[in-house]
């Protein structure tokens, strides 16, 4: 019975949610084939195979439709973590451009030595007057070269390992913030993938995301639903 609970209380899908039938997933298949068939012709498609220039023009379009790696981290890895932990503020402040398609989102977790044990991060946080110091890069971030607002996981307490990790939102305008440079790489081409380097970049206290030293808990509630929607790519 608790166990049960418990994995009720986890999951983010809305009370009463019933999953869709295999009708129901059929007609979605089709309606992705069809948008695809539509919208994204060969001529855009291999020039996007080979420039691997991310077709702004699409953007909207394939945010309405809901596809594709790049609206993914938007939705999935920025916007539903704004929505999950954000604060009233944070949300009215971010959100509408954000679902209007008129800002891009991201999260940057991963670094060049801490992929799948992102918990070894070595991004730093120092506290100062009004926020936190923010030191060190990000690598593999999609949307990394284009984002507005990232989510990014810094350490406040090197020593405390999980329990020393705090979510952030940095934004684009920031000083100290650059995207070193966009990937170029074998498969989702495309979709613009970026390294991501944090020089001394204040963050002032209102983008503080969720609490100090809790970010693993952010993180890890985030990636219930991320690693479930990005599986979806790779199954075809
Ligand atoms: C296209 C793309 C987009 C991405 N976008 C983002 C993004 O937007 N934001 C972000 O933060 N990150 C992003 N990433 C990074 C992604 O999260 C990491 O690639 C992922 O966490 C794996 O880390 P890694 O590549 O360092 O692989 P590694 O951790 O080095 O793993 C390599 C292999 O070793 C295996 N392995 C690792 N540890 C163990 C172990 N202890 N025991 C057994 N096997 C193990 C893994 O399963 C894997 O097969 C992206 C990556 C890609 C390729």
């Amino acid at each position: 019975m608790l166990l049960h609970l418990r994995r009720a209380a986890s999951t983010k899908h809305p009370r009463g949610f019933a999953p869709p039938s295999a009708e129901e997933l059929g007609e979605l298949r089709e309606r992705v084939q069809e948008f695809a068939r539509r919208e994204i012709p060969e001529t855009v498609a291999s020039r996007t195979d080979r420039e691997n220039e991310f077709p702004v023009e699409l953007w909207k379009r394939l945010g309405n439709a809901g596809i594709g790696l790049s609206y993914a981290a938007h939705s999935q890895l920025c916007v539903n973590q704004l929505s999950l932990n954000g604060s009233m503020e944070q949300k009215q402040r971010l959100l509408p451009g954000l679902v209007s398609g008129d800002k891009v989102g991201a999260l940057a977790m991963s670094e060049h030595s801490a992929g799948s044990d992102v918990v070894s991060m070595r991004t730093t946080a120092k506290a100062t007057d009004g926020g936190w110091i923010l030191n060190g890069t990000k690598m593999w971030i999609t949307n990394g070269p284009d984002a507005d607002y990232i989510v990014v996981y810094a350490k406040t307490d090197t020593q405390a390992g999980s329990r020393g990790i705090t979510a952030f939102i940095v934004e684009k305008t920031f000083s100290g913030f650059s995207c070193m440079r966009k990937l170029d790489k074998l498969g989702m081409r495309g979709s613009n993938t970026g390294e991501l380097v944090f020089d001394n970049v204040f963050v002032p206290r209102d983008n503080l995301l969720g609490k100090v030293n809790e970010g693993v808990r952010v993180l890890m509630e985030g990636l219930d639903l991320e690693r479930l929607v990005l599986s979806a790519g790779p199954l075809g």
